[in-house]
């Protein structure tokens, strides 16, 4: 079993509680504007544009597939940049065993690892076995997801997984579509499924310059989870975000006013285990 990585982090610890190993599996289903890492959104298509802009010459292609060295690789981004299908050469194919030769070497310093992305619920078996695995290191496992798949399909993988951080990037649906290019429908059912299953560890809210869409989204999930999980509150950045994000995101951040206002609204819904960020 092998599943398409975009990058491995020995640690982190922004992505789930304590210090854990974060792998970011490649493609998800999203199309979100404000994306901070928008070459994990689509596999490769082997075009070739990037291979003659790599000063390294680590990029090369055989049989019509674009390969990439890793070991000459100088991680200068040039080829991300001027790809034009929001995807990178740099994705490793890699197998369970292969994954768990990376976390054994960052256990001693790790309480657990996170699966994040692109998507890494696009790869509901390959979590699943990993997760077990995981769980005989005696680590804990936490997942981060847009909830697009509809988790209550993956009993068992859920049954392995400690905790979850669900993104609710817009409560209505238009808006939704709008900055993610799909509908919540599942987002909302898996919101509900997870509390009630007490597997939520976090919901996640990025404000934008849109503050009707910030009070709609924020007043909704308050009154939803109230005190049952963190709700982390995220100012809109625009660092990483792609020329088509910039031009209706903006190009400033949200400012801390925004950002304390949508805490009081939560607190006042019940929500009282709240992270700015
Ligand atoms: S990041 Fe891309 S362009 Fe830069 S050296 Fe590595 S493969 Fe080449
Ligand atoms: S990373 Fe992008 S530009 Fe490079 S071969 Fe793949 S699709 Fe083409």
């Amino acid at each position: 079993m092998i599943a398409p990585i975009n990058k491995i982090i020995p640690f982190s610890n922004v992505d789930g509680p304590g210090n854990r190993l974060a792998i970011f599996f490649q493609s998800c289903p999203f199309r979100c504007l404000y994306c901070h890492n928008p070459e994990t959104i689509n596999m490769c298509n082997h075009c070739g544009i990037c291979v003659d802009t790599c000063p390294t010459r680590s990029l090369t292609i055989k049989n019509n597939k674009v390969l990439w060295d890793d070991s000459t690789c100088i991680n200068c981004d040039t080829c991300i940049k001027v790809c034009p299908y929001l995807s990178s050469p740099k994705i490793k194919y890699m197998d369970i065993e292969t994954v768990i030769k990376h976390i054994e070497k960052a256990k001693p310093f790790i309480v657990g690892i996170t699966v994040s992305g692109g998507e890494c619920t696009n790869h509901p078996e390959f979590l699943t076995t990993l997760f077990k695995e995981v769980k005989k290191l005696g680590l804990t496992t936490f997942m981060d997801t847009n909830g697009h798949h509809d988790l209550s399909l993956f009993p068992e993988l859920l049954a392995h997984t400690d905790g979850i951080m669900l993104d609710v990037k817009a409560f209505d649906q238009k808006q939704h579509y709008a900055l993610t290019n799909k509908d919540n429908v599942t987002v909302l059912k898996n919101l509900n499924y997870l509390l009630e299953k007490n597997k939520l560890y976090e919901v996640r809210t990025v404000l934008l310059h849109d503050h009707q869409r910030n009070i709609d989204t924020v007043e909704n999930v308050s009154r939803i989870i109230k005190d049952k999980c963190y709700y982390k509150l995220i100012k809109y950045r625009p660092f990483g975000v792609r020329v088509e994000g910039l031009k209706i995101c903006g190009d400033n951040s949200v400012d801390d006013a925004e950002l304390s206002l949508m805490k009081k609204i939560a607190e006042t819904n019940g929500a009282n285990r709240i992270i700015t960020v």
